[in-house]
């Protein structure tokens, strides 16, 4: 099989496996199995695949087929600017939660040396991202569950990340919360128990525990917001992603604990994605 009767073979199986974006999806496999880029490919899709890459690509479709996520089998995805690991039991990082993470740079821009805490950090992607843009910034990120944190551990070495911290706790506990911070940003699970059975077939294997947000998808905000105020700088800045419907209800928590200048920002599917408020 050439290159690109593997191209075409591709988007053929992803298509009838339900897979929306499969020329997109077609290329990156591609690219994955050849190790080629895409000048690369533009010049050799004659060329023949080997044994290994053919059977690497059987395995693959036979993964896709049954919806197990593309950034679990490439074991890396593109994040904001940077390039983080990925695999099993960790969230698997959103152009979403992007808006997240350029409202808290808009915040942090001329603040000298932040200190920031992300939390239910996951992979890091928040953290990381934002210890990157901020070389002068010292960043901790907490995250509960063992999987994740050695994620985390990964990325910092990947990223070059060194004034970002990975420690294992829980915010129902609020861990780490004896410091102070300028910034406190956070994507916790939010998705209610109801809402689960719509998510996307990929999302059945990512963990329930980074998903789950209680009976009504607020449980982390109401911990946090509780256990974490108190570690906040006057002036600092609370910043977090939340769910469908939620925007309103976490801006009314907030409003309830006496922060202030609540902004809420849109994705780019209209959809309320961001809330971030200021401790007064
Ligand atoms: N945005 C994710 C989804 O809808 C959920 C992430 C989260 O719970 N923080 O699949």
């Amino acid at each position: 099989m050439t290159i690109f009767e593997a191209y075409n073979h591709i988007k053929q199986k992803l298509k009838a496996a339900g897979i929306e974006d499969s020329v997109f999806e077609a290329k990156v496999i591609i690219k994955h199995i050849t190790g080629l880029s895409n000048s690369e490919i533009l010049t050799a899709y004659t060329k023949e695949l080997t044994e290994y890459e053919q059977n690497n690509l059987t395995a693959i479709l036979r993964q896709r087929e049954i919806r197990y996520p593309l950034q679990y089998i490439l074991g890396e995805w593109d994040f904001y600017k940077y390039r983080f690991k990925v695999g099993v039991g960790v969230l698997i990082p959103r152009s979403d939660t992007e808006i997240l993470v350029e409202k808290c740079c808009e915040y942090l821009e001329n603040k000298p040396s932040p200190k920031i805490l992300d939390l239910c950090a996951g992979s890091g992607c928040i953290g990381i991202s934002l210890a990157l843009d901020f070389p002068d910034s010292a960043v901790v990120m907490v995250e509960k569950y063992p999987e994740a944190l050695r994620y985390i551990e990964q990325n910092i070495e990947f990223c070059g990340a060194y004034n970002s911290l990975g420690i294992k706790g829980d915010v129902c506990d609020g861990t780490a919360c004896e410091q102070t911070y300028d910034l406190i940003v956070s994507n916790p699970p939010y998705i209610p128990p109801n809402e689960m059975a719509i998510t996307s077939p990929e999302t059945k294997f990512e963990p329930e525990t980074a998903l789950l947000g209680g009976q009504d998808g607020l449980d982390f905000y109401r911990a946090i917001i509780n256990n974490y105020k108190n570690s906040l700088k006057d002036g600092g800045m609370l910043a977090f992603e939340v769910g469908i419907n939620e925007a309103e209800r976490v801006k009314s928590l907030l409003t309830d604990s006496g922060f202030v200048k609540i902004t809420i920002t849109k994705d780019l599917n209209q959809i309320e994605r961001v809330v971030t408020a200021i401790k007064g």
